[in-house]
């Protein structure tokens, strides 16, 4: 039935594979396959890639390439005769995929599709990870409209960004279910005022001595009727709906006015801070956050501010002269989610920072994956070179922090230790913490004695 589609043109430089078609030849192929049957189902995936945009600004065309080829020979090989695929543009691919014998399958196909592309490889020279995810619009369950499919799996994608599994299967409440996002939006302004937000703190631990040296603040908000939402989503949230830098500057506050009170108690650690990219552009942050030091009377050393790679990118000039003026206060810069990106040494060089961040997301298969240790170990060797801490986040078993020890890594955060904590709660674990590593025996909660 292919046969009496038009077959892939070889028009660009590019070479089309087995399954790729262009944008319109996959709207047609789809249109073909739900006109032709009424009961066989047909799965329409729309699969994001978080980081394609960025690699492009930073590495050009060439990177656009390499992952295109990748992408393209990965999936050349995962999918079926039947199933079709054409990029939608540089970071968005969509697949189809007819005569399923029910609609599950294409969530395995979904997870299939995943699991490969998770894997980070080298493009360029440079670690990739593209981190995917994809949205799920099923015939004939939804309807028989090829341009609502392909909208249905578009909204999917979005929730399944903020989804752990990464996937999400288009559900009709799923409008409701946006709605109802969008109302978040008010409800946050509201808690943001009403200080129904909650600043937690995660232990960050020297991997030699096994002390706690500092700690991260991560929001935590619990919206009317109990629903906790997702603190990613949150900062989506905050930043589609311009409270972003309210939110940040609150959180900065809370966080400092926290160190303080530790301090006050004998608990002298430095505190973490994520930085979002908007606040970057803000030219009066070096400013506010000397005045947030001062109220609290935190010293300068004590701060350390988590900024992403991409946020340099976008506005790699302006942010990189911000970065610098916010060094001379005294405070600490740490480029989170490190190796996620554009890792390249030519940027490492110019940025003025203290520490690399190693993401959860090469910590988390470490010791299950020789592609994963190797980058790791790249990425502590390169730190090491420019005297940068590393610090490796989501730690969660003894395994990977023995490793991350060999490795040379010197600090660790992760739920081996513990997860986030309210102010009261991080004292208490932080004293318990404190005397066990005194105490001789029991070594084993102490994995470093
Ligand atoms: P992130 O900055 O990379 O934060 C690390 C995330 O990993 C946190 O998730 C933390 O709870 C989680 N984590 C820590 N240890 C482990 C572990 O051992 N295993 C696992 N599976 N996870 C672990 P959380 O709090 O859900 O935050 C997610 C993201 O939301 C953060 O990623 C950050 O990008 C954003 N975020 C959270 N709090 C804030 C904030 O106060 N400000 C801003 N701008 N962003 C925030
Ligand atoms: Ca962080
Ligand atoms: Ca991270």
């Amino acid at each position: 039935m292919i046969g009496s589609l038009p077959l892939p043109t070889h028009q660009s430089k590019t070479t089309m594979m087995r399954h790729q078609l262009t944008h319109n030849q996959l709207v047609n192929f789809l249109r073909f396959e739900i006109d032709k049957t009424e009961t066989s189902a047909t799965a329409v995936l729309i699969m994001k890639l978080r980081r394609a945009k960025r690699l492009d600004a930073i590495m050009g065309d060439t990177s656009t390439q390499s992952i295109n080829h990748y992408t393209d020979q990965l999936l050349d090989g995962l999918l079926r005769d039947s199933d079709r695929y054409a990029h939608f543009s540089d970071d968005q691919i969509c697949l189809v995929l007819p005569n399923l014998s029910n609609n599950a399958q294409s969530i395995l196909a979904a997870i299939k599709i995943l699991s490969e592309l998770h894997k980070p490889f080298i493009a360029d020279n440079c670690p990739v990870m593209l981190r995917p995810h994809i949205g799920i619009a099923n015939f004939p369950e939804l309807g028989r409209d090829a341009g609502q499919l392909l909208m249905y799996a578009d909204i999917a994608s979005d929730i399944a960004a903020t989804d752990e599994q990464q996937y999400h299967v288009y559900k009709p409440e799923n409008y409701i279910k946006i709605e109802s996002y969008s109302g978040l939006d008010i409800e946050l302004g509201k808690a943001i005022k009403a200080n129904e937000l909650n600043v937690h703190y995660q232990p960050q631990i020297n991997i030699q001595t096994g002390r706690c040296v500092s700690m991260e603040a991560l929001i935590r908000w619990t919206a009317p009727g109990q629903r906790v939402i997702n603190p990613a989503t949150l900062i989506d949230i905050a930043e589609k709906t311009g409270l972003i830098n309210t939110l940040t500057l609150w959180i900065l506050n809370t966080a400092l006015r926290h160190t303080a009170d530790f301090m006050k108690v004998g608990i002298d650690v430095g505190i973490s801070v994520n930085l979002p990219p908007k606040l970057l552009e803000d030219k009066e942050l070096p400013q506010i956050v000397q005045q947030a030091l001062d109220i609290w009377g935190v010293p300068a050393s004590h701060l350390t501010l988590e900024i992403t790679e991409s946020l340099v990118i976008d506005n790699y000039e302006s942010s990189l002269a911000m970065l610098s003026r916010l060094r001379e206060l005294g405070i600490r810069l740490s480029l989170d989610d490190f190796g996620t990106g554009y890792s390249s040494l030519a940027y490492l060089k110019r940025f003025p920072v203290q520490e690399l961040k190693i993401d959860i997301l090469f910590v988390r298969n470490i010791h299950n994956s020789h592609e994963d240790t190797n980058l790791v170990r790249t990425i502590i060797d390169l730190a090491k070179n420019f005297n940068l801490t590393t610090i490796a986040e989501g730690v969660e078993d003894q395994a990977t922090f023995d490793l991350l020890r060999d490795l040379g890594c010197d600090l660790v955060q992760g739920f081996l230790y513990s997860r986030a904590l309210p102010d009261t709660d991080f004292i208490k674990w932080y004293r318990q913490h404190t005397l066990a590593l005194q105490t001789p025996v029991g070594a084993s909660a102490n994995p470093q004695s």
